[in-house]
């Protein structure tokens, strides 16, 4: 009881602290850039830049570049070789203690930025806003938490960093344990189902342990929702398997890990065939797996995960899953730091936004229309597109994102901003330029066309056939079930119909773009992209499909061209 008092009093704390900060965003974004050159004006990059000490804005705007991470590579390669105790002073005044991974999977390989204790302390805070918010709509008592969540492959770099994915480095955090404790449920699985490394056994004990505890699963979450999403698409087919541990009162000999095995052991003391009979009941009774997360979990309040940009194709599924539970999107944050916190967490996935935390960096916007110089963060305008633009406490200096948002409204004096795709073109020819986003659009409408005929596209990607003559498009699908000639023709041609770009229409038109391809994927290829992309070390939760394969990519072309088992082209001009 006090337990719960005390964190309603710091709830309503955290929210009037943010209130307080985002009503003065303008100052606090000068103080935030203002501390930042303190710290950090006479390392070796920002002295070179002649500011000579000053720290306001426009100075800061006219000496230094805006960069990306290739500008920056040559210094963070160095940081890394360095190791801790000879790094200091290159980007930042302190030593630099570790590297993240950032998932970068579009080119194949994870890109190195550095982390340190103020990543952290941006996290904590970033947590309970978010938290106070979230927990003000949707209180949650003393459960449990479904997570899928699985740890990444830690390594060392030449110079002795620890370097891994940015969630894991938060993990070997006490200030972000505490953080947590305070904000979340505990997670239902013991730290051997997370730590486990081999992922497809972490995914099986994570299903057991929500199942074993499944009426006081309250919260039902991962990183990204794809995740969630992934994890019930596969029980869909381990359901009998998880249903038999439970009956025996034994783990699967499926799963080998000892560490899992003897963890799983202190859970399954017993058979239990109430449960076993209970949740097989469910299963047979569910149509076509609607409803299914409250059908296993009664008491789950809601399911939170990032739902937005690259996410959204997952959506409709996860709503499948969730029957009336709501969804409540996630924070905007990367490797680099943070950026927003969702603080409407009652509005639909589709439209979350997320404001910006004007004390965790220093923001500026380039706009994207007129491709003009960068602004501040209150002058940004509403209905406007822009490409974000961070420095960051932890070495960043006007570093580019690569995320292009949309300024949907105010929250005090600090934007809310939607998340609308990544900054790269993900496919271009000639005079066509289409992003992430253009592509979601053009598969979304075609895909209605698969839905009428009662089969789904699980998911997919893309690629330029630059050798063919002409070049052309091709999208890759993996869908739910088989789907007749007709309906995949219809289909692709919808696709290439819904490209609207002028320049790609006009090209079409006279030929000087070839008729786009559509592939269709053996069932479980994009399994397969996964445990290729866990393979080269990176981590589940932090998984994104790539939209679109590059020509650097070759390995993950190959799996994809090996797992071709239809293909059409379309007849749309
Ligand atoms: P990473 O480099 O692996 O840390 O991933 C960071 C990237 O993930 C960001 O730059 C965004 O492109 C994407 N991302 C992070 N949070 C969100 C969000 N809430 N909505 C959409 N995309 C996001």
């Amino acid at each position: 009881m006090l337990e719960k008092m005390q964190e309603r009093v710091e709830v309503e704390e955290v929210v009037e602290e943010f209130e307080l900060l985002t009503k003065d965003a303008g100052r606090v974004q000068r103080e935030t850039l203002k501390k930042i050159l303190e710290q950090n004006g006479a390392t070796e990059y920002l002295s070179q830049w002649g500011l000579n000490g000053r720290t306001d804005p426009d100075t800061y705007k006219a000496c230094v570049p805006v960069v990306t991470h290739a500008d920056i590579e040559p210094y963070i390669r160095r940081i890394a070789d360095a190791g801790i105790l000879h790094n200091s002073s290159i980007i930042t005044a302190k030593p630099i203690p570790a590297m993240s991974l950032s998932s970068g999977t579009t080119q194949g390989k994870p890109k190195y930025l550095p982390f340190n204790d103020d990543l952290v302390e941006n996290t904590v805070q970033v947590y309970k806003t978010s938290f106070a918010f979230r927990n003000r709509e949707y209180p949650i008592d003393n459960g449990k938490a479904l997570q899928f969540i699985y740890s990444s492959k830690q390594f060392t770099t030449k110079g002795g960093l620890r370097a891994g994915t940015a969630t894991t480095h938060l993990f070997s955090s006490p200030d972000f344990k505490q953080t947590l404790r305070a904000t979340q449920r505990p997670c239902c699985s013991p730290d051997e189902v997370i730590f486990g490394g081999n992922y497809h056994h972490s995914l099986y004990c994570h299903l057991l342990c929500g199942l074993l505890y499944r009426d006081h699963i309250q919260l039902i979450s991962s990183t990204f929702a794809h995740s969630i999403v992934h994890a019930f698409r596969t029980f869909e087919h381990i359901w009998p398997h998880l249903v038999a541990d439970i009956r025996r009162g034994s783990l699967s000999s499926r799963i080998t890990s000892a560490p899992i095995q003897s963890a799983m052991a202190k859970l399954l003391l017993k058979p239990d065939p109430n449960l076993a009979d209970a949740i097989h009941q469910k299963c047979l009774t569910l149509s076509n797996w609607y409803g299914l997360i409250p059908a296993l979990f009664p008491n789950a309040k809601y399911i939170y995960g990032i739902m937005t940009g690259s996410m959204e194709p997952y959506i409709n599924k996860l709503r499948h899953y969730a029957g009336e539970i709501p969804l409540v999107s996630a924070d905007y944050g990367a490797s680099e730091g943070w950026i927003g916190v969702n603080v409407n967490p009652k509005s639909p996935p589709e439209e979350a936004t997320f404001a910006v935390v004007p004390n965790v960096g220093y923001f500026e916007f380039i706009p994207l229309d007129s491709g003009g110089e960068a602004v501040g963060l209150t002058e940004v305008e509403i209905g406007k597109e822009y490409e974000v633009v961070t420095t960051s406490f932890a070495g960043l200096y006007r570093y580019k994102l690569g995320d292009v948002v949309r300024v949907e409204g105010f929250r005090n004096g600090t934007p809310e901003v939607r998340f609308v795709c990544r900054r790269n073109v993900v496919l271009s020819i000639n005079l066509d330029k289409n992003t992430e986003r253009d592509l979601q659009v053009s598969v979304e409408a075609a895909a209605k066309v698969a839905a009428a005929e009662k089969v789904e596209v699980v998911d997919y990607t893309s690629c330029v056939e630059a050798s063919a003559e002409p070049a052309r498009y091709v999208v890759f699908w993996e869908m739910s079930g088989g789907a007749s000639d007709e309906v995949v023709e219809e289909c692709c041609n919808c696709l290439d119909r819904s490209f609207v770009d002028a320049g790609y229409v006009s090209m079409r038109r006279i030929n000087g773009i070839g008729a786009l391809e559509l592939r269709i994927l053996k069932r479980g290829t994009f399994q397969k992209v996964m445990d290729h992309f866990v393979g080269m070390g990176g981590a589940v939760s932090q998984f994104k499909t790539p939209r679109c394969v590059g020509p650097a990519n070759g390995k993950l072309m190959q799996i994809l061209a090996a797992n071709v088992v239809k293909t059409c082209f379309s007849t749309a001009y």
